[in-house]
């Protein structure tokens, strides 16, 4: 972008040297920045769901599941966001930097490609701090869409799904769901989705209308196990299930899963000598691993928080200009160092309250 001469009749500014909103320079650049900035959010917000389903790819092809041990799939997620996060605010800023210099008349690879808008260097202090901080800002946004770390994870079949969230679930017994239970069952899974792959199943006709089956979860042949072990019992505690929405598909696929543990399971109890001696089949991990449903690349799946890249895409590029945006190491450093400092000043300000809380209380 190059500024025009203040000499112009065309340009007025104001007392700080801004284009006046009314001056046509400010129609010629501000408001196709506008422009820009959509764009570089959409792509943002695109590079960002690929990131994520790429992470939930690699998870699959690890065996690892909502299933596994936590903390490991929360953690996981939070390295999946941070570098989602990365990649939506370098591909942002090369988005810009595309649509400025109006590659498309002469589209030039090699120039695309040897320009990178974000120098990074591993022993420049202040660029891995940028870094950072870009990380740590997609990780709040993240949290602040409703996002939740450990559903990048790919579903596992005998858990609660990606999908799952305890306020769209009804409590359960170990008793089948009463028919009022399973209408608001059926209700809920068209609003919010099949806890396991998340589909709303829009399109699908289901069995007599029936799209969505009342899940209990943990399932009950896992709660039997569970319960059986011998600190359960000793302690009195039994397992507490909800109903969750899960898709007749997902459902269908569950039924075959635990089938087949628990026939496995029996076999360890009183079969062959050798069969004896392998070590019990765990039901609630029969779902995961190779088992677990993988719900990345799906349309369907968007969800409000992969918006996160576009909120990063526009904190990068959004009205400011281009020595920001690429030059000065790239990035639009001073914005994102401006809203950390914010963001440190307003947990000073909250500890400060909860300090304050403590005190009127111990009075
Ligand atoms: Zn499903």
């Amino acid at each position: 972008m190059t500024l025009p001469d203040t000499s112009s009749s065309y340009f007025q500014s104001n007392s700080v040297g801004l284009p006046l909103a009314t001056s046509a320079w400010y129609d010629d650049h501000v408001s196709s920045t506008l422009q820009t900035s959509i764009i570089a959010a959409a792509v943002g917000t695109a590079t960002f769901a690929t990131t994520l389903s790429l992470s939930t790819f690699l998870q699959l092809k690890l065996r690892m599941s909502t299933g596994t041990l936590a903390p490991i799939p929360s953690l996981i997620g939070i390295a999946t966001v941070g570098t989602a996060s990365l990649m939506s605010h370098i591909a942002s800023m090369k988005s810009y930097q595309m649509s400025t210099h109006n590659w498309k008349k002469s589209f030039d690879t090699e120039k695309i490609l040897s320009f990178p808008p974000l120098h990074f260097n591993l022993s420049n202090r202040r660029d891995m701090e940028h870094v950072f901080r870009v990380c740590l800002v997609g990780i709040i946004v993240y949290k602040g869409l409703g996002g939740r770390f450990w559903s990048i994870s790919p579903s596992s079949l005998t858990t609660l799904g990606s999908f799952a969230r305890t306020f769209h679930s009804l409590p359960a017994t170990v008793k089948y769901a009463s028919p009022s239970e399973r209408i608001k069952i059926e209700q809920i899974g068209r609003k919010v989705g099949c806890h396991t792959c998340g589909s709303r199943k829009i399109f699908s006709r289901g069995k007599n209308g029936i799209k969505f089956i009342a899940d209990h979860m943990p399932p009950q042949a896992v709660v039997k196990q569970m319960n059986a072990a011998w600190h359960r019992r000793l302690l009195g505690f039994n397992v507490k299930q909800r109903f969750y929405p899960q898709c007749i598909d997902c459902s269908g696929k569950q039924g075959g899963i635990l089938s087949k543990a628990s026939q496995d399971l029996l076999k360890t109890k009183s079969g062959s000598l050798l069969e004896r001696m392998k070590p019990n089949v765990n039901l609630s991990s029969a779902g995961g691993g190779i088992n677990a449903h993988f719900h990345g690349f799906r349309g369907y799946n968007l969800r409000l928080e992969h918006l996160t890249g576009g909120v990063i895409a526009a904190i990068t590029v959004h009205n400011t200009d281009e020595r920001n945006i690429l030059h000065r190491r790239g990035g639009n450093r001073k914005r994102f160092l401006e809203f950390q400092t914010e963001l440190e000043k307003n947990t000073k300000l909250f500890a400060n309250y909860i300090k304050a809380r403590i005190r009127w209380i111990q009075q």
